[in-house]
């Protein structure tokens, strides 16, 4: 039995007469471009995450971007992120002239240490004139953690660290939409429990438009507003340039397509998580617990429902390449997200990190395996998955 890893065709199917008329709507318009769809999008949005503002824009990776570009880091600026997370965390850091500073992950979350967080901050840096500067001159002016696979980061410790050290706060929750943290004062959604939050719909991702487009979700309006210039060149008046921005605006034809699909969003990850939970039931019924690590629901007993919205379900092993491939021989889809932490990626050499750095990063990017995971995914493909993995190991 094939099993794919993705299959959006369900999805399109159940759909399809909504998306069409809403692309049919775009179409008639010849709106394309800031249009009433994008705004009805924003606000559906910042609803949905409980933000006082969305801004849509062009990709989760300009959205990253544009938010460095708004708030003027650069040159000389440090930023701290993950060492273990897709490309775009630790690549619109360099792109904008500042430099990206890695930090190794917690074992079981995949998300990035508090732990070795304050660690480095302790051992590397210090405070000159109420600045954080590090052992290599640079002031460190942000912090910008990922929820990977669907799972809120310590946002806790992340604020507690920021405020500590008067850093911006800045939340890569590409792979996290919807998903709830147990900040202290109250449960909270991913992207909105900093001074920006970042979403990619990139088709496979959560919500997935149809290409490419991303979304800015903050509190304070000034910032709001700056993002909106920001996404426009800049702009303010018609052709008067405040600011070098870019062209990081979202499409009308996607903003419709996702405003169709997000009053779907709840029920989609909801699915997700009876997928992990069969997984998860299956592996520890099975005695598989021991031969692999299983991904951790650190706040389910919190009275969260999107405690976890498994973006993937990732396992881990020692035998992970053989165990992918005795997976693909029985035609089930696997993928390693990420065969490389970031200060192993050959365009990050120039940083100087050597293997060995980032321990838990690396032995993460030997051993992940990602588990074919979305809403439609039947129960026999599910239980055939588990079959094959017991085999492996039987
Ligand atoms: C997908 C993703 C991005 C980039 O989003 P795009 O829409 O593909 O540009 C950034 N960070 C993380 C963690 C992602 O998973």
């Amino acid at each position: 039995m094939r099993v794919r890893l993705l299959d959006l065709g369900g999805q399109y199917a159940a759909l399809s007469k909504e998306l069409r008329a809403a692309t049919d709507e775009v179409l008639s318009s010849q709106r394309f471009i800031l249009g009433p769809k994008l705004v009805q999008f924003e606000a559906a949005a910042a609803a949905y995450c409980g933000a006082g503002h969305a801004i849509g824009v062009s990709s989760g990776t300009d959205a990253l971007l544009a938010v460095l570009m708004a708030l003027e880091i650069g040159l000389g600026d440090a930023v701290i992120t993950t060492s273990y997370s897709f490309f775009a965390t630790g690549g619109c850091i360099t792109r904008v002239g500042a430099t990206p500073v890695f930090i190794d992950i917690d074992p079981n979350t995949y998300n990035i240490s508090p732990t070795a967080l304050r660690r480095y901050l302790e051992k590397f840096c210090h405070a000159v004139d109420g600045k954080l500067v590090n052992e290599n001159q640079q002031t460190i002016v942000a912090l910008v953690p990922a929820h990977l696979f669907g799972l809120c980061c310590d946002m806790n410790e992340m604020i507690a660290i920021a405020r500590e050290h008067n850093l911006i706060l800045i939340e890569d929750a590409a792979q996290a939409i919807g998903a709830e943290f147990p900040l202290q004062g109250g449960a909270a959604k991913a992207g909105t429990m900093s001074d920006a939050g970042c979403f990619s719909f990139y088709p496979s991702k959560n919500l997935g438009a149809a290409g490419d487009a991303g979304l800015v979700v903050c509190h304070n309006e000034r910032f709001a507003e700056r993002m909106r210039q920001c996404r426009h060149h800049g702009m303010g008046a018609q052709y008067r340039h405040e600011f070098v921005g870019g062209n990081f605006r979202m499409d009308e034809i996607q903003a419709a397509i996702l405003g169709v699909k997000l009053p779907h969003l709840d029920n989609w990850s909801a699915a997700r998580r009876q997928v992990a939970k069969f997984y998860t039931d299956e592996f520890r019924r099975l005695g598989l617990e021991k031969k692999i690590q299983l991904p951790v629901e650190p706040y389910a007993e919190r009275g969260l429902t999107n405690h976890h919205i498994y973006h993937q379900y990732v396992i881990r092993s020692q035998r992970r390449d053989e165990l992918r491939k005795h997976l693909a021989e029985r035609e089930i889809d696997t993928a390693v997200y990420y065969p490389l932490a970031l200060h192993e990626q050959p365009c990050f050499e120039y940083l100087g990190y050597k293997a060995g750095d980032f321990p838990e990063a690396e032995r993460a990017a030997r051993e992940n395996l990602a588990l074919p995971i979305y809403p439609e995914l039947s129960r026999e493909s599910q239980q055939y998955v588990v079959n094959c993995i017991a085999e492996f190991f039987s």
